[in-house]
């Protein structure tokens, strides 16, 4: 028994999301008493696997192969799955990013296990239970599952239980899965990224605008406070909807849920699909000229003004600092 943690890599590194799900099936493995190995996919450095330790993960299966070096949905659940088994794990863990929210419900079903997907807390096992809590209803209320599988699949938030050292020295060993060629029957053979700008999903800050910018011609001033302070940027659906700015930008109930650790809402009102992506951010600080702007009742911080004086007034005093 172990609880098997996946280790997405993004050209041979790992996000800080990859080390808060390792941190938090390694808390899982010392809630359950069992050990915490980890399956790592592509051709990923020794060096950067030996990281893996850092948080607990006492074993890493590292598949190296070209065919499988880029992510490719069905083939990685495949692997992940046979890794599962291989370790008799029965706490699979993984990060609900973009490829998580793909893979989850493939390796749940592959393994007949329960799935908890965007999990926020450890699972509580008072009373020979296993519930895990997530967010419902566009992050307006808590659900608790109980998972009664043998086998348990569960998606961690990004930013939802941070990240965690627990040193050990893992063994790095390596693993060839026996993929089907029908799992994979599309390969992705090279990934050209449009922008290296800060990837929204995964952000630990984020600066977002809405309509009140006026027009695509002043994001930027956005995009100059995103990069002082190491942000990414976001922004409301109407904007993304005229074009002013593109769809993956777009957060909210039909966009993107993200939980930053801070939100900065500019020219934005605060309308309930708009906040259903974005009010479990950690803290949030509004920008609105209208003082009476919903989005004011959930800010922790904010400021009643004009974007067009108060933007270039912070951007001036973080390039001061
Ligand atoms: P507006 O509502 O026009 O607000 C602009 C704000 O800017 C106002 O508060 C105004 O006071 C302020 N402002 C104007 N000028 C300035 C200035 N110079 N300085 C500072 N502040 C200024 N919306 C989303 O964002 N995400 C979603 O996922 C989403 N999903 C939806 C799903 C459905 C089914 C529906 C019906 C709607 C959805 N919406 C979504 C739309 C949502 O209801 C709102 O219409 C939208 O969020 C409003 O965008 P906004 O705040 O940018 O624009």
């Amino acid at each position: 028994m172990s609880v098997l943690v996946y280790v997405e890599q993004v050209d041979g590194k790992f996000k800080k999301s990859v080390f808060e799900a390792v941190s938090y099936a390694k808390a899982v493995a010392a809630q359950t008493g069992t050990n915490l190995s980890a399956v790592a996919i592509g051709n990923i450095a020794e060096n950067e696997l030996q990281e893996l330790g850092k948080y607990g993960a006492e074993k890493v299966l590292s598949v190296t192969s070209d065919e499988l070096k880029n992510f490719v949905n069905q083939a990685y659940a495949a692997v992940i799955t046979e890794a599962a088994q291989k370790e008799g794990a029965d706490v699979i863990v993984l990060s609900n990013s973009f490829s998580g929210k793909g893979l989850a419900p493939r390796i749940a079903v592959k393994l007949k296990a329960g799935l908890v997907d965007g999990a926020i807390e450890l699972p509580n096992l008072d009373g020979g239970k296993f519930l895990v809590k997530k967010n419902a209803f566009s992050g307006k209320a808590f659900a608790i599952t109980a998972l009664t599988s043998a086998v348990k699949v569960i998606a961690l938030n990004p930013n939802a239980f941070g990240v965690k050292e627990s040193p050990v020295t893992p063994v790095i060993e390596a693993f060839a899965p026996a993929v089907q060629s029908s799992d994979l029957a599309a390969i992705v053979k090279e990934i050209v990224r449009a922008t290296d700008k800060v990837s929204l999903p995964d952000a630990e800050l984020v600066v977002s605008a809405g309509r009140g910018l006026k027009g695509p011609e002043n994001w930027g001033m956005i995009e100059e406070l995103a990069g002082l302070l190491g942000a990414a940027t976001a922004c409301s659906k109407p904007v993304s909807d005229a074009d002013w700015r593109p769809h993956s930008e777009h957060v909210g109930q039909t966009g993107i849920a993200i939980s930053p650790n801070l939100y900065i809402a500019i020219g934005i009102s605060g309308a309930i699909q708009h906040l259903a992506g974005v009010s479990s951010s950690k803290v949030i600080v509004v920008i609105n000229k209208d003082p009476e702007a919903p989005f004011f009742k959930v800010a922790d911080y904010g400021i009643v003004g004009d974007a067009f004086e108060v933007v270039p007034k912070l951007i001036e005093a973080l390039k001061a600092h």
